[in-house]
């Protein structure tokens, strides 16, 4: 090789310099110049040469999943299919890189890549044994040739000379030492210390013993001859050697040496960790660049969920259910911390690595919770506010509650705790379909934010699309006092800054009654036991009994709980009650063991007032039974309760009067109960007693302003939710003044049909905005628009 001492440049100005001694410091000056200049040519190339050739050290890896404590969860092969498994410096006993710097290359902390004089010494023997003798390779040219490996020729060995120096240019000497422990070969496809360590001796790097690290330190230099758990004996026989030898060096005592000699070596093929699967695969796909993801998972709790899971779905794949997920958040770290998605991940009969935890359904009833916490916030609604639930002028199929019955007149808490349907619809009315849907979406349901544009009130019924994993998220909001935290996959996830869907007041009414227990979602054999965790929960069931929902929460954990079947059969029995929460308590009754019960604390500006019970309002003149109502000073509704109103009768209270035909022979003022006209309407149909105004004096000769037609069964502006395929009817009815016999029914305009006094007619709507007209047969006209929307 021509050196750039060798260049006859420098030879001529030797010449020069020993002719003329006078001349000789200039010659000198001329020397170190072009000495200098060669050099630097020298450097420019090799830089050059870097440019152009740059150094390829990127290693592709097996996706490691660990847990919360540090544990190997899943290991999936690289892309080009080896177990090689990435290991930091510091995760490997330093005893092994002491072992591996020994044994290969003892100036490694000093040479720069390569080791001129062991160079110098392997070419000496090359010449004079007259044949190829190996050796002189140090670690930095070994994870040359492992990145990418050549052909044994002398040109080659040149070229890896090169591309070491080139490697230590750009690396320190710990990182070219990460590579070569990351890339050690041990036979197979099993690369570097770390997937050794777990493949053949079910360990981590770090609690490897000395006869096992000298055993990893031997076999990379022939794998194929020393198969751990195939030629255990031969590679004992060579570690033994090596022991004495590393021993005599000094790198450890005589005691250890005895220790390592004396143990048997009990290598063999362990398979790679399978835990997690689903979650697994999620987060291969969220992180495809990191080789390693430390994950907040916790092994007990995981262990005991998985088995849960699979234990339950056992029992209901007798009544045609399939399946079930479970995902669990801890309320402190915001992280996921166990992520079952299916009863088996192997199970393909069953669908096993569908990720139910993932997969979007329909969420039936369990987005109500958020509803009424909004209505608390907007000042709607309190726990005793009393809410209707009547039937909607449907004919067919009525949008029922899970017993289909109507209850009239109850309070908010009863109305969620029971999850009826009506009141539901109602309250999302008032509060307004677009800020609740910005709300969900606001708290991370993806589906709901894609469309909330376009979406109607079904959202509230379950006619949306959800994961268990966002719907859990929400639910720990809920635990959170209405903090808006990003679930956290990964410890690389950082806790972000979050903001509020909530206040903490709507939250603890949310809590107070999610947490008691007269409900129809008590599983049935539930019903008397002393075994209920205290928790706050809520289950859904959605349309076609597709879905069984359960979620839950303390203050330490969220848990949500799905259960069906991923090709979407329903099954008649399939309840969220039954179903789903039954796994849920078993879960929370584990997790009680080991924690201290505690609750949330009443927040301040939650305060306590006394209510009409007819209203929830505060009382007014006329209100004797009060009972005691949380409510949010200067937010909860604050109109005086008007539950009756004083009218004016004759002495057997059979006719009322206006101001404008009081009689002169005196009259008197009794108290009747303020109805709305649906719950009237409801009251008559359902044949309820209640008490009724006396019929208006006949003689009165009021005059009425507005004597067009009004439409009683349906309300202008509002929308009206039906079940898809289920054949259901809007009905018309009215009322008009006594001179009408007759009237007219247009619907978009299109004339329908001609109805008398007290006929019912029904038409079948489309979705959408419907206009519908109703014209008296004096040529009264009224005009509503509804909306109507399927579920
Ligand atoms: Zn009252
Ligand atoms: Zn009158």
């Amino acid at each position: 090789m021509m050196l750039p001492f060798d260049m006859p440049g420098i030879k001529k100005s030797f010449l020069r310099f020993s002719k003329g001694t006078y001349n000789w410091i200039s010659g000198l000056l001329r020397l170190l110049k072009r000495a200098a200049l060669a050099f630097l040519t020298f450097i420019i190339l090799f830089l050059l040469i870097d440019l152009i050739f740059p150094v390829h050290n990127d290693i592709r890896y097996s996706k490691l999943i660990l847990s919360t404590d540090n544990k190997l969860l899943n290991a999936a092969l690289s892309s080009d299919q080896q177990w090689r498994m990435k290991a930091e410096i510091k995760e490997v006993n330093p005893l092994l890189l002491k072992t591996l710097i020994n044994k290969e290359d003892r100036w490694f902390r000093f040479h720069p890549g390569v080791n001129p004089i062991a160079l110098t010494r392997a070419l000496w023997q090359n010449i004079s044994s007259g044949k190829r003798v190996s050796g002189a390779s140090t670690i930095t040219m070994q994870v040359v040739r492992m990145l990418k490996p050549r052909k044994r020729t002398v040109a080659n060995k040149f070229l890896e000379c090169f591309k070491a120096i080139q490697l230590e240019m750009h690396l320190s000497k710990n990182e070219i030492l990460g590579l070569y422990i990351n890339l050690l070969p041990y036979g197979g496809n099993i690369q570097g210390v770390k997937a050794a360590s777990f493949l053949y001796f079910a360990q981590q790097p770090q609690a490897l013993s000395l006869a096992q690290i000298v055993t990893l330190a031997i076999i990379p230099n022939d794998p194929n001859h020393f198969r751990l758990g195939i030629h255990n004996q031969r590679i004992v026989k060579e570690r033994n050697f090596w022991l004495n030898k590393l021993s005599k060096r000094g790198i450890f005592d005589k005691q250890a040496l005895d220790d390592a000699l004396a143990e048997p070596l009990n290598a063999k093929r362990y398979d790679a960790p399978k835990q997690v699967p689903h979650l697994a695969r999620l987060l291969t796909r969220m992180y495809p660049d990191n080789p390693v993801i430390n994950t907040f998972i916790n092994p007990g709790i995981q262990d005991f969920v998985e088995n849960t899971v699979s234990n339950e779905v056992i029992m209901y794949r007798g009544m045609g259910v399939g399946n079930a997920a479970v995902v669990m958040i801890d309320n402190h770290t915001h992280a996921i911390i166990a992520y079952v998605g299916s009863a088996g991940f192997m199970e393909s009969q069953f669908q096993g690595q569908v990720d139910g935890a993932s997969s979007l359904r329909s969420p039936g009833s369990a987005l109500k919770p958020f509803l009424y916490a909004l209505a608390m916030d907007r000042g709607l609604i309190t726990p005793k506010t009393i809410l209707q639930d009547i039937p909607q002028n449907f004919n067919g199929y009525r949008p029922l509650n899970y017993d289909e019955t109507f209850r009239g007149r109850l309070t908010a808490s009863q109305a969620l705790a029971l999850s009826l349907n009506i009141p539901a619809v109602d309250l999302a009315n008032r509060v307004g379909v677009d800020l609740f849907n910005e709300k969900l979406s606001h708290g991370g349901l993806k589906w709901i934010g894609e469309r909330k544009k376009t979406l109607g009130l079904s959202v509230i019924l379950g006619g949306c699309g959800v994961t268990l994993t966002e719907l859990t998220r929400l639910y720990s909001c809920l635990a959170a006092g209405g903090i808006n935290y990003p679930v956290r996959f990964t410890q690389a996830d950082a806790m972000q800054v979050a903001d509020t869907l909530f206040s903490p007041q709507a939250t603890w009414m949310i809590h107070e009654i999610l947490t008691g227990l007269k409900r129809p979602d008590l599983p049935n054999n539930f019903e008397n036991s002393v075994n209920l965790p205290h928790i706050a929960w809520k289950t859904g069931t959605s349309y076609g009994r597709r879905d069984a929902w359960s979620f839950g929460y303390n203050p330490e954990y969220t848990v949500g709980v799905w259960v069906g079947n991923f090709d979407g059969t329903g099954v008649p029995e399939l309840s969220g009650a039954d179903f789903a929460t039954p796994v849920l308590f078993k879960i929370f009754n584990y997790l009680a063991f080991n924690q201290k019960p505690s609750w949330f604390n009443r927040p301040t500006g939650l305060d306590f007032r006394l209510v009409c019970s007819e209203s929830g309002l505060p009382p007014g003149e006329s209100c004797t039974n009060l009972v005691m109502d949380d409510y949010i000073p200067a937010v909860s509704p604050n109109r005086k309760c008007d539950h009756q109103v004083p009218v004016f009768v004759n002495e057997n209270a059979d006719i009322s009067y206006c101001r404008s035909c009081l009689p002169q022979a005196g009259y008197r003022t009794e108290l009747y109960p303020n109805l709305s006209p649906g719950l009237i309407a409801f009251y008559e149909e359902e044949q309820i007693p209640y008490r009724k105004i006396p019929p208006h004096n006949p003689l009165c000769n009021r005059v009425y302003h507005n004597d067009s037609p009004v439409i009683a069964s349906l309300t202008d502006g509002k929308e009206y939710i039906l079940y898809a395929n289920a054949k259901q009817q809007l009905q018309l009815a009215f009322t008009a003044t006594s001179d009408v016999t007759e009237v007219y029914w247009y619907i978009n305009d299109k004339f329908f049909k001609e109805a008398t006094r007290g006929q019912k007619l029904f038409f079948t709507p489309t979705a959408g905005m419907i206009k519908i007209s109703c014209s008296d047969d004096k040529g009264r006209n009224t005009d509503i628009v509804v909306k109507v929307s399927f579920l």
